[in-house]
């Protein structure tokens, strides 16, 4: 009986192992297919200043829509990181946030980009040579662009990250640390890396009205920033009482709901003309 309900169990078991599989290989072959049909898209969201609460840059996301669906850039490229495809897809935003740049400047309003870089990316492909790649086809200084890497990716093989920052910082682009706080990473371990911004992961931001705990972590990496020399930046701000806290502990840049969702290229400019009040 016991070992009827084992076998039942393993043969369930294993019909779930095979549709997970079979999703997974759908969901990398249709990527080939956007990748090949130019089916991705560039959303902007824009990162504003604590001080005037004017916009400073904004942020390139990714956004797939497939079988009329939106499928989040934390569902896929994770997928796209194990089949390698994660290289080409961040050829491609590199090259479309470039172009972007290049649009926003002939129309009059220079903006900064920051481009999310996966680890794979950075281990498998020479992303400074991408970066000078793709700014010199759109016609833009090496300036525009700030490379966020994630916390975990420091973590993996920090000489060779530390020699990419430093290389990336060498022809004039910044370097910003995304989702800081999630990885585990020691506090002098991040002195060794010269970035520019830290950007505290939204899941402190999102408790700080609710738990102390958040709110401490928050003010010390606001402290840590200023002590390193780096800016600060609070992710996923999404009301008054986040932007005020975040403005009480010495946060430099915000960017979350409460300032402006993505939004699609046309749709920033004329946000730029209105900024929040
Ligand atoms: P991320 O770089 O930390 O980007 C911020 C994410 O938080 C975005 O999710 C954004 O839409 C979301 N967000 C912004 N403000 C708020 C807010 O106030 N509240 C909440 N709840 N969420 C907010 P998105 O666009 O789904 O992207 C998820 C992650 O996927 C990104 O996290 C980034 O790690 C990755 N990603 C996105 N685009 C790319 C890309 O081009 N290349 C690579 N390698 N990764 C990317
Ligand atoms: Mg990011
Ligand atoms: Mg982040
Ligand atoms: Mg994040």
């Amino acid at each position: 009986r016991a070992k009827e309900q084992g076998r039942g169990a393993y043969a369930f078991f294993r019909q779930e192992m095979n549709e997970a599989a079979t999703q997974r290989l759908e969901m990398v072959n249709a990527l080939h297919r956007a990748l090949a049909e130019n089916a991705f898209t560039l959303a902007y969201q824009p990162v504003a200043r604590v001080a005037d609460q004017r916009f400073s840059s904004v942020e390139a996301l990714l956004r797939w829509q497939h079988g009329g669906q939106a499928i989040s850039p934390a569902e896929f490229i994770p997928v796209a990181e194990e089949t390698g495809l994660v290289v080409p897809i961040g050829e491609w935003v590199m090259a479309e946030a470039c172009q972007q740049a290049r649009r926003w400047r002939d129309a009059g309003h220079p903006l900064r980009i920051a481009v999310n870089v996966s680890g794979l990316q950075i281990y498998r492909t020479d992303i400074v040579d991408l970066l000078m790649r793709c700014t010199r086809d759109a016609g833009i200084g090496t300036d525009v662009i700030t490379i966020e890497l994630t916390e975990s990716i420091l973590m993996q093989d920090s000489n060779t990250v530390r020699e990419i920052i430093a290389d990336l910082k060498h022809i004039g682009s910044s370097v910003a640390i995304d989702d800081f706080g999630t990885g585990y990473s020691s506090l002098s371990y991040l002195s060794r890396f010269k970035a520019d911004k830290l950007k505290i992961d939204r899941s402190f931001i999102a408790k700080v009205e609710t738990s102390e705990e958040d709110r401490a972590i928050v003010r010390m990496v606001a402290d840590i920033s200023r002590v390193l020399g780096m800016r600060c930046v609070a992710e996923g701000v999404e009301n008054a009482l986040q932007f005020d806290f975040v403005a009480r502990c010495g946060c430099d840049l915000v960017q979350g709901f409460h300032i402006s969702p993505p939004r699609r290229a046309s749709e920033v400019l004329p946000l730029l003309a209105h900024p929040p009040d």
